[in-house]
């Protein structure tokens, strides 16, 4: 393969260093074979023979974006019916394959996918490596482990747990070791722990956590002894100094911390990945997402919450990879990634060069990929953006897609310019509610008919009585 010469822009390599201009990179092999002046990297391509010419004067070429939290499997859900029964194992992974083109197309080269319905991250990950199919480069948890008092247990004790959940339920130390056990055979890279509940789930909300300290070491122990990496889903403070503590790889979320919880997860110099793109898009579009109010006074809270003590975890040095939860409905596949860095300097006062690292070098901490991938430094893949802008004057223009003029993944320039098929949902796709408009008062609106009942239900009526 011909290589590739980008010269001419203001590269910032997202190591820390400052912005270089006049500075080019010879792409060779799917890899950044030389970074330096424009000079010696000119000199440097000429010996290499022909090669193609990327004129990046006035734009910045930086590392490809990476999401430390998108759940390839979901399919942009609005319930948990549709996350763990709706649409079986074999459409959501065609629709899984198709969605992850859209995040690829958002200038994203690179996800942790730290939870999915059946193996199918696993799938989606292998048939993007194989060259099949376009996506981002992957590390795949399969299903999180979890318990009755945890996310994941969405369905009442009565019914078996299904098999299509997002969620296993071991609600043993014994199950939790096989678990993590059946995982790694199935190829996971990393292994995703339920550790508290949600503000969907009130009967885990108030929860000191679903798994003891010796739980949370069992499964950490287990996964690091067969070469993988763990994660856990922690709210509260308690459930995350807990995993930290136990030798969690990183934690997520992490809102509620006090003082004495973030000393442990600074001594055990453990990263964070907040996520505030589903708290902060369901707070700004709670209409339109038909969102109970209950429940965006308590996603308010939280990132209120988060707000305090996430910002003094970064300030102390924690550090903060960028991800969103894309695949959840309130924050689609391909469209919101990049507004966490926006949200990171926002709610958390990050500067414009640490958001950077959060969403490229930080976040690819995530997927376990930091040595190949997430800087602009000689030997790493050529995983690259050329945007038309300066993300450090205005962070913003990540968000637009007309600007990343070149979105490079191995070296190869992705179409960006032939538009994704449209597609149609399924009424199969979704919950089967009886009214679909939310807004309908159900039995009210019944009532309220009782005194105009057609004719023939009132004859029926008299007549029955006539009888008696
Ligand atoms: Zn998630």
């Amino acid at each position: 393969m011909a290589g590739t010469l980008i010269t001419g822009g203001t590269i910032i390599d997202c190591t820390g260093g400052k912005p270089k201009k006049n500075t080019a990179l010879f792409v060779e092999n799917g890899r950044i074979a030389k970074l330096g002046t424009a000079e010696a990297v000119k000199a440097f391509a000429a010996k290499r023979g022909p090669h193609k010419t990327i004129d990046a004067s006035g734009m910045t070429v930086m590392p490809g974006l990476v999401d430390a939290h998108c759940h390839i499997s979901y399919g942009d859900i609005l319930s948990v019916e549709e996350l763990d029964l709706y649409a079986g194992v074999e459409f959501r992974a065609i629709r899984a394959a198709h969605n992850a083109k859209k995040v690829l197309r958002a200038g994203v080269t690179a996800i942790c996918d730290p939870g999915s319905t059946w193996n199918i991250s696993v799938a989606v990950r292998d048939a993007i490596n194989c060259g099949m199919i376009e996506g981002p480069r992957m590390a795949s948890a399969g299903r999180y482990i979890t318990t009755f008092n945890a996310i994941g247990s969405f369905w009442p004790t009565w019914m078996e747990h299904p098999q299509s959940s997002f969620a296993v339920l071991c609600n043993s130390r014994d199950e939790m070791i096989t678990e993590v056990r059946r995982e790694v055979k199935e190829g996971v890279d990393i292994v995703k722990v339920a550790g508290d509940g949600d503000a969907v789930q009130s009967h885990a909300r108030e929860s000191e956590g679903s798994l003891s300290p010796d739980d949370l070491r069992a499964i950490a122990d287990t996964t690091h002894r067969l070469g993988r990496r763990c994660t856990i889903h922690a709210r509260t403070g308690v459930v995350a100094a807990a995993a930290a503590e136990a030798g969690f790889d990183w934690l997520i979320h992490a809102s509620y911390l006090n003082d004495q919880q973030l000393g442990v997860i600074l001594r055990k110099r453990t990263p964070i990945n907040p996520t505030l793109s589903l708290l902060a898009n369901a707070v700004d579009w709670a209409p339109e997402l038909g969102a109970p109010a209950g429940l965006i006074e308590a996603y308010k809270r939280e990132l209120e919450a988060a707000s305090r003590g996430l910002s003094k975890a970064y300030k102390e040095g924690v550090m903060i990879m960028a991800g969103t939860d894309s695949g959840q409905g309130a924050v689609p596949y391909g469209e919101w990634h990049a507004r966490e860095l926006e949200h990171l300097m926002n709610y958390l006062g990050l500067s414009a060069m640490d958001a950077l690292k959060a969403g490229t070098i930080h976040a690819a901490v995530a997927t376990g990929m930091q040595n190949e991938i997430g800087t602009l430094e000689e030997g790493k893949y050529a995983d690259i953006l050329v945007v038309d802008g300066d993300p450090l004057a205005d962070i913003q223009v990540l968000q637009d897609k007309a600007r990343l003029k070149v979105i490079m993944k191995g070296g190869v320039v992705i179409d960006t310019e032939t538009p994704l098929p449209e597609r149609s949902i399924y009424a199969w796709e979704k919950p089967m509610l009886y009214w679909n408009d939310p807004r309908l008062p159900g039995q009210d609106y019944v009532r309220q008919h009782a005194a105009n009942k057609p004719d023939w239900m009132k004859k029926k009526a008299s007549s029955r009585r006539a009888a008696e």
